[in-house]
């Protein structure tokens, strides 16, 4: 990666694409600074997140996303090599995931097996801790738990030689970013991975629409080991030794951090029916911003901004295409091979839209 060593770049953004990205350049020789205004307070989507690793049943549940089964799976594969990167636990697990009818909801077992099966998507046996329901079982879907893996991936990142700042970027003058503090910082080259926000930073950000993602906790409940992730109409439950996750909604248009209680409630009592230990616990709710593309795909690669490159636009998918969007950054940015996959993913896509 010559063509990385000592160039001066800086990542605005430290969610699952930015640190990944950091994390990825800092250890390819160049010198780096990753700016958020909210570095380690885990408030970003990348920090209210499932985790959940999921090409398989994310390609037949959200269509929207219109990433190929074969690039998300590819994605997930990147995974253990950038588990080893870090370095540290990032609660990565591979129990699979699956899709189980619920008494009173709509039924979509047998045509999501159709679709898993039309995707040549690996389909196994339920585990024992299922026997009773109908569902639908594959071991593609994994998991990792965002709380463990955005610390972890800025420790490493220092760890690396970088330097993280708290601040935000205003401005991309040429050679320099500009902070809202009046501070700049000289720059090759600057990447945008600020999720839903950062709009006037390049052109194609406006382009992107928020959806708003609301979701429910229980940090004092653990799934018995090895429990694969259940989604079910409505929803899903993921978890770990970080506790439970029970989400989430998709409120297209929808830009803030409000937690709603009717919602809060449905997701109480989905999670009550997937884990009927958790109903006489509180839930925790959060909510986070996704930020979409017009075609559900990420925008990665140069904007029509100079000196300005792009990883924005994850969807529902972020932690799942962390990993596949630093080696592409890491490849424009090094000028080496690009891959398969970049060219569907090249902002210039919407140049004439
Ligand atoms: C409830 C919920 C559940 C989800 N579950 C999953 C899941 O199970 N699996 C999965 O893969 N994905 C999931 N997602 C989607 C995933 O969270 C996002 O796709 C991903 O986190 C987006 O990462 P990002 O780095 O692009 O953006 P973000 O996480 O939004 O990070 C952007 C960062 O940029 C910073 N920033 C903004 N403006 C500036 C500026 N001017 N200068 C510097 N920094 C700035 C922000 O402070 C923020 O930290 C979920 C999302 C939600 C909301």
């Amino acid at each position: 990666m010559s063509g990385l060593s000592n160039a001066r770049v800086i990542v605005a953004g430290a969610g699952a694409f930015g640190s990944a990205i950091a994390l990825r350049l800092v250890q390819s020789g160049a010198r780096m600074t990753l700016v958020d205004p909210d570095l380690g307070l885990g408030r970003s989507a990348s920090a209210v997140a499932a985790g959940m690793l999921a090409p398989a049943l994310e390609s037949v549940l959200d269509p929207e996303t219109n990433v190929p089964f074969a690039m998300l799976r590819a994605a997930r594969e990147l995974w253990p090599a950038f588990e080893a990167r870090i370095g540290r636990d990032i609660g990565l697990s591979r129990a699979g995931a699956a899709f189980v009818d619920l008494p009173g909801l709509e039924p979509r077992v047998e045509a999501l097996r159709s679709k898993l099966k039309a995707l040549g998507a690996e389909i196994a046996p339920p585990p024992a801790s299922l026997d009773g329901l109908n569902a639908v079982f594959t071991p593609e879907d994994w998991r990792l738990s965002p709380a463990e893996a955005l610390p972890a991936l800025l420790g490493a990142f220092r760890a690396a030689g970088g330097t993280a700042v708290r601040g935000a970027l205003a401005a991309v003058e040429p050679g320099a970013a500009v902070l809202a503090d009046g501070g700049r910082l000289v720059a090759d080259r600057v990447l945008l991975a600020t999720g839903a926000a950062g709009l006037g930073l390049a052109p194609e950000l406006s382009r992107l629409a928020p959806i708003k993602g609301q979701i429910v906790s229980y940090p004092d409940f653990t799934p018995p080991a090895g429990a694969p992730t259940l989604r079910c109409q409505g929803g899903y439950a993921a978890g770990g030794e970080d506790g439970l996750f029970v989400g989430a909604t998709m409120e297209a248009g929808q830009n803030d951090l409000m937690a709603d209680p009717a919602t809060v409630e449905r997701l109480h009592a989905l999670a009550g029916r997937l884990y009927p230990a958790v109903r006489d616990l509180e839930p925790i709710p959060a909510v986070g911003v996704r930020a979409t593309s017009p075609d559900g795909r990420p925008m990665v690669g140069p904007s029509a901004a100079p000196g300005v490159l792009l990883a924005v636009g994850a969807r529902r998918n972020g932690w799942l295409l962390a990993p596949l969007v630093a080696e592409i950054t890491a490849a424009y940015l090094a000028d080496t091979d690009l891959g398969p996959w970049a060219e569907i993913l090249a902002p210039a896509r919407f140049a004439d839209a």
